[in-house]
């Protein structure tokens, strides 16, 4: 592909050319980089060309993406997610503007689609027969939601602790779904050698190069919705660590074709006891294990499989970690929901908590312009939900009864 330069490991350099069956490097086992010809691509892409097309997917960005054509691209809506300015919570919280991008919003109802996406479409490419992969659910319900009408057997492997709603998904589109009697970093482990065994395409985080070319695309439509405006601080939740490294890639691309002039602090949400990134940030930038333990299922990770990357965008973007408690997480979620109307799952307002965090501790200024990703649907994880708020009233069907009631509870806010 003449857009591509080479793969570059992220952590000793070392290139490789793109061909089937090359995940990490051969060296020293780490996850590559995709490196692209920017003066070639300048050629094929301009904020003139982007305004003239009306499609708002991730395909509009063909140009940045590391795939041939458009040709086995999936016949559903992927990215063009909205990205909300809400004035009244930035002079609450004490900010210049705040923004809510509401990836909830995906086919499957998350943040996954963009990665996912672009694994597919690689597989396709290389003619593969069989994709596989491990997650704590959105990664699977993604894929399989992707693959459902294409010509690829999708196998999947979860930790038995996955929400109900994430499994669902997986087989109403027909993946085969195996559920893996351990946690996450044991269906990932057992999903990597089933890949070696049999040759199945593997499409796992940190592992695959190009899920993160995927989830760069979040920072591709921000910058465009912000007509080229760069943030200040875009918050990103981090259970791996490939978003935040995708989120950082996409603006590196936008400067390497000069289209953005200065870059945004990145900020790292974590969960108290699934903070690996956090803790290596703030020390010597050495993953080590943590319990992972969370509420917030989609970042709870004890080893991320991208953490390097993840520590080192937070290094480059000169930004910081914050980590969060289950209970700011779940409050967030009622929170988000009364002042948004957006729906988050745990892991998706990770981000909202964090910022307030941040915003208590003076880590942010009156003049920040503030990004929120919201990565993920509060529909997949009801239970979630469901502890935080109380529960219906229940009546018998007469006026008299919603009478007593009404006697009872205020129904002015
Ligand atoms: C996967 C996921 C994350 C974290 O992304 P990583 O790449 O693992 O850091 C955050 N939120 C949601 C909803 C997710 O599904
Ligand atoms: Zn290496």
């Amino acid at each position: 592909m003449k857009k591509i330069k080479y793969l570059k490991c992220i952590n000793c350099g070392k290139e490789f050319q793109q061909q089937k069956g090359l995940y990490i490097c051969d060296e020293c086992n780490n996850n590559l980089e995709v490196i692209y010809d920017y003066d070639f691509i300048k050629k094929k892409i301009s904020k003139e060309k982007l305004k003239k097309n009306n499609k708002f997917d991730i395909w509009r960005y063909e140009p940045l993406l590391p795939i041939q054509d458009l040709s086995n691209i999936p016949p559903v809506h992927i990215g063009g997610s909205p990205l909300y300015s809400f004035p009244n919570l930035a002079k609450e919280f004490g900010v210049k503007n705040l923004y809510f991008k509401d990836d909830g919003k995906n086919p499957s109802a998350s943040f996954k689609d963009r990665a996912g996406a672009i694994a597919l479409v690689n597989a396709l490419e290389n003619k593969e027969k069989v994709i596989c992969g491990a997650s704590t659910g959105n990664a699977a319900s993604s894929m399989a939601c992707l693959t459902a009408t294409k010509n690829i057997k999708t196998i999947i492997f979860v930790p038995k602790t996955a929400p109900i709603a994430k499994i669902a998904q997986l087989l109403i589109f027909g993946a085969i779904v195996i559920m893996v009697k351990g946690t996450y970093d044991d269906a990932f482990d057992l999903s990597i050698e089933a890949s070696k065994e049999f040759g199945w395409y593997n499409r796992n985080t940190g592992y695959n190069p190009f899920t993160r070319e995927g989830k760069k695309t979040c920072s591709l439509e921000i910058a465009e919705q912000l007509n080229w405006e760069v943030p200040d601080k875009v918050f990103v939740p981090i259970g791996d660590g490939n978003i935040i490294s995708g989120i950082w890639k996409g603006w590196k691309d936008l400067y390497g074709i000069g289209f953005i002039k200065k870059l945004p602090q990145l900020v790292g949400c974590q969960a108290k006891f699934s903070n690996a990134v956090k803790k290596a940030f703030d020390s010597d930038g050495k993953i080590r294990a943590v319990s992972g333990k969370t509420i917030a299922d989609s970042i709870s990770v004890s080893v991320p499989r991208d953490g390097q990357a993840a520590v080192k965008a937070l290094k480059e973007s000169k930004g910081f970690a914050i980590e969060v408690s289950d209970k700011e997480i779940l409050d967030s979620i009622k929170e988000v929901a009364r002042k948004t109307s957006i729906f988050g799952e745990p892991a998706g307002v990770t981000s909202y908590a964090a910022f307030k965090k941040a915003v208590s501790l003076k880590k942010v200024s009156e003049k920040d312009n503030i990004v929120l990703l919201i990565t993920g649907n509060g529909l997949k994880d009801i239970n979630s939900a469901m502890k935080c708020v109380g529960q219906p009233f229940l009546i018998d069907p007469n006026l008299k009864a919603l009478k007593g009631l009404i006697k009872k509870i205020s129904i002015d806010k």
